[in-house]
């Protein structure tokens, strides 16, 4: 059945979305619509994807060190909470827009669906430039921000973890700043916090071990061989360093990485550890010594089998699609390939495991860390590792499957399955009132 009858009432659009189509809201939206002929009568409710259930902008105020007060923007966004309570990082960065947030969101709701975790999606930022703050300025933003966000948030209603520029420290702040505001100690309000606070093992590197695993079962199911293969990444941080030294370790070549402060190749393969340590004592892979430097532009022309984008989005464009000589995309990053440029990597028979199901890693041991702390049991790293493994190789099994029947891209065979789940709850939760 098509979703026209059901949904010719409702006017086309948000009033608060920007018309055009370079924004990644705008992104989630075209693969949303290649899912509706997979939909059938659940295609009834599909515009409620097209919705974010709820979406809230707050000012966050804080006095400087020097005395001054800024005030930078903060948004959270529930995008769908059929299946549970939200669940999605937090961002900050000077890039952050509401609609970024939305899109961020949207595919969180995806991705739990597609892991089939228990969790609707949500995400949240700041804008703004955390470099230029110190740690007491860090930390008055976020805990004035959690206290914003603390109307919405909660273990049963929405649950953050670390994004782009946060990580454990932050999450400890969120945690306590919300426990202060409700009276007791909430460890379960948000995940990747650190191990002694109610912290998972295993967390840290949850997102790039999630993005070795669905690599190496693509790369098996396809025939290319692990050992010597030529890989880049972009983004060496939580999720593209790991994700490396996990290839590296299996035998693949780190012949080029690109983060924001340079780019780096070695054709001979560069050295993961050197390269950690280098970024570690100076914030970047710029000025590495251990290869060339390279413009940022010529990254894309590297020869390479594996590729993972694990930086920002809308990184892959349809320019760069047409150039880039590698067999497999390994999406680390959320939304880093714009829709056409998707359609050019499939025509050139390039594999791309999509975010959706590439980085759902991170928000699977979320999962483990919430379960965790409400049941006050802790598990093992080698017990988290080994179920992690389970869900994403069972998740990527189903989402194949999908895929072979109709003949379409992974990410569309994504987009079904979690669609269709969300899209389920939805029909038979029903609409109130
Ligand atoms: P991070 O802050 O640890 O690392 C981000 C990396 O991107 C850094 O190396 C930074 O230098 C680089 N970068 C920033 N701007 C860049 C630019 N313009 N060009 C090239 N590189 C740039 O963040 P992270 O947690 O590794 O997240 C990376 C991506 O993975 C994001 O898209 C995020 O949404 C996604 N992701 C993260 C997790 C997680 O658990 N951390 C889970 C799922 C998805």
């Amino acid at each position: 059945m098509s979703s026209t009858t059901a949904t010719a009432a409702t006017p086309h659009g948000l009033s608060y979305v920007t018309p055009g189509h370079d924004s990644p809201w705008h992104t989630y939206l075209a693969q949303v619509d290649r899912v509706a002929p997979y939909l059938g009568e659940l295609g009834r409710w599909a515009e409620t994807l097209k919705r974010p259930k709820r979406a809230l902008v707050v000012d966050v105020p804080i006095e400087l060190d020097n005395g001054t007060i800024a005030h930078f923007e903060g948004f959270r966004v529930q995008h769908n909470l059929s299946r549970g309570p939200g669940k999605g990082g937090v961002r900050f960065h000077p890039d952050v827009t509401m609609e970024e947030v939305m899109a961020l969101a949207a595919w969180m709701s995806i991705k739990n669906a597609a892991v089939n975790l228990p969790f609707g999606g949500a995400k949240g930022g700041i804008r703004v430039d955390p470099r230029q703050l110190s740690a007491k300025e860090l930390e008055r933003m976020t805990r004035r921000y959690t206290s914003e966000i603390g109307i919405i948030i909660g273990p049963q209603q929405d649950i953050p973890a670390p994004d782009v520029n946060t990580n454990a420290q932050v999450m400890a702040w969120m945690m306590d700043t919300y426990s202060m505001n409700t009276g007791s100690t909430a460890t379960g309000v948000v995940t990747g916090k650190p191990v002694h606070l109610g912290g998972s093992l295993g967390r840290v590197k949850a997102t790039g071990r999630g993005v070795f695993v669905t690599g190496r079962e693509a790369a098996r199911r396809t025939g290319l061989k692990l050992e010597g293969a030529r890989m880049a990444v972009q983004g060496f941080g939580n999720v593209g360093s790991v994700a490396a030294e996990l290839f590296v370790a299996a035998g693949a070549k780190l012949v080029a990485v690109q983060d924001h402060s340079g780019t780096v190749h070695a054709e001979s393969g560069l050295d993961v550890a050197a390269l950690l340590a280098h970024v570690k004592a100076t914030g970047g892979v710029g000025g590495f010594r251990g290869g060339e430097a390279l413009q940022a532009e010529e990254f894309w022309d590297v020869p390479t089998d594996i590729l993972i984008p694990a930086a920002l989005e809308g990184q892959i464009t349809p320019a760069r699609a047409q150039r880039l000589r590698t067999k497999l995309v390994l999406e680390g990053a959320n939304g880093p390939t714009l829709p056409e440029a998707d359609d050019i990597l499939a025509d050139r028979g390039i594999l791309v495991v999509p975010d959706v199901i590439c980085n759902a890693g991170g928000v699977t041991v979320s999962y483990f860390e919430w379960v965790q702390d409400f049941s006050s049991y802790f598990w093992t790293e080698e017990e988290i590792n080994e179920r992690l493994d389970h869900i994403m190789v069972t998740s990527l099994n189903k989402i194949w499957e999908t895929a072979d029947q109709h003949r379409i891209t992974l990410r569309t065979a994504t987009f079904a399955v979690a669609c269709e789940r969300i899209l389920m709850v939805r029909r038979d939760r029903g609409l109130y009132p």
